[in-house]
């Protein structure tokens, strides 16, 4: 008889998505007529750029040679996309990162999800509320996060971010092992001043504090001022790991690769205090338990960094800021408070006369017909907010804005 790993069960059953999805199809069976505009789940909408298409027909050319064809690459990742990585993400702001310090993978779901395999399960977590949910979850998993009491985990640290403190979290008042940053932030769209995040790198130098920074949005950052990386601070290569992904910068959510960096200065501690690189468990893990993302997804990867492939991907990535502009601007044209927008693809919305994020959801499925996300599912900080994305066409974006507000001019 095998013994479930019970840590599972403590999870809720329903992810948040299929629980929207199931709402909606509630809505569709009543109403088989009527057609609903969704603004709700975080996937791109463009299809991926020329150079980026290009570069896969190649691969799959040259795989289909006998002297092109490639298996097994290796688990950290191809080199000429190593190198790339290198050259254009760091090197222009001033970053220098060794190449055996960039491990390419499969996107940053599975890296974010993975990484706490590398500390002991009773290491203390902190996160900012509302988040991304693998950063929880896969702690519960193994558990970490303890048990789930009125929608809190009670050994998560919860880093409110709210429009009451305009979404900086507070640095903890005292030491945590681990802190879950997320910047440009899903879901509230909102992002980090250089100064701030300066503030979570010295506390995590003061207090021997694991940090790990997800930057799956930094390429929507507009406002120059704004980091890219968490280490253009000063000492984030001795306290912090990177998460990156091509998903939302070049439209890989179906292809499939990112990357995460593992400074070689970045160290944790046994509990004989002797000091361990994290860089070479995370290559040990890697080895053990990836098998190298493909080669032609790489080769995708890389064609992001050409001269057109750049060009490419910033319009796409302009397309979609366009509607977060409308959407920013429309929202608060209707009286909405409206928040994020300007460095990241989401609409953080405040639900008008302290209506619950469920609630609002309903309401405005059902009355604009129009799809967001419940901003509770995000975490508790969440509640009383809904999350609009700007993952969709700019009529889809106008035919929504344009029935939520048909919508309240009816409730007036
Ligand atoms: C979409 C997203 C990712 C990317 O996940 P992939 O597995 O690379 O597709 C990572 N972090 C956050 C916060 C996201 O929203």
């Amino acid at each position: 008889m095998a013994l479930v790993n019970d840590h599972f069960l403590k999870l809720p059953d329903n992810y948040l998505f299929a629980d929207i999805a199931s709402k909606v199809n509630a809505f569709k069976a009543m109403h088989p007529k009527e057609d609903i505009v969704t603004l709700g789940i975080g996937d791109v909408t463009q299809p991926l750029c020329p150079a980026v298409v290009d570069a896969i027909h190649r691969a799959a050319d040259e795989m289909a040679t006998p002297a092109g064809f490639h298996g097994y690459g290796p688990e950290q990742g191809y080199d000429f996309l190593r190198e790339a990585i290198l050259k254009y993400d760091f090197l222009p702001r001033g970053i220098h990162l060794d190449i055996d310090e960039v491990f390419v993978s499969d996107g940053a779901k599975s890296d974010t999800g993975n990484i706490q395999e590398l500390i002991r399960w009773d290491n203390s977590i902190a996160v900012t509320d509302p988040i991304y949910p693998v950063y929880i979850d896969s702690n519960v998993m193994i558990g970490r996060a303890g048990i789930q009491q009125n929608g809190r985990w009670t050994n998560v640290n919860y880093l409110p971010c709210t429009a009451a403190n305009d979404f900086v979290p507070q640095i903890p008042d005292r030491r945590m092992d681990v802190i879950y940053l997320c910047y440009p932030n899903n879901p509230t769209g909102t992002v980090i001043t250089k100064e701030e995040l300066r503030k979570w790198v010295n506390y995590a130098l003061r207090n021997d504090t694991l940090i790990f920074f997800d930057a799956a949005y930094e390429a929507y950052i507009q406002d120059a001022s704004i980091p890219h990386s968490i280490y253009e601070i000063k000492g984030a290569r001795k306290c912090a790991i990177e998460f990156h992904s091509y998903s939302k910068t070049a439209g890989f959510t179906g292809i499939r690769c990112g990357y995460t960096i593992v400074p070689k200065d970045l160290t944790a501690v046994t509990l004989d205090g002797q000091r361990i690189g994290l860089n070479h468990l995370w290559l040990r893990r890697q080895s053990t338990k990836f098998n190298g993302t493909s080669y032609i997804s790489q080769r995708a990867a890389e064609a992001t960094y050409t001269a057109e492939g750049r060009r490419q991907i910033r319009e796409t990535i302009g397309y979609y800021m366009a509607n977060a502009r409308v959407m920013l601007d429309t929202f608060r044209r209707l009286g909405f408070l409206a928040y994020g927008g300007e460095n990241a693809p989401y609409i953080w919305v405040k639900t008008p006369d302290g209506s619950s994020s469920w609630q609002f959801f309903h309401e405005m499925l059902y009355g604009a017909h129009v799809v967001c996300t419940p901003g509770v599912g995000f975490g508790p900080s969440g509640e009383g907010y809904v999350r609009f994305t700007a993952f969709n066409s700019h009529e889809a974006t106008q035919e929504a804005l344009h029935r939520i507000g048909q919508w309240l001019e009816q409730n007036r």
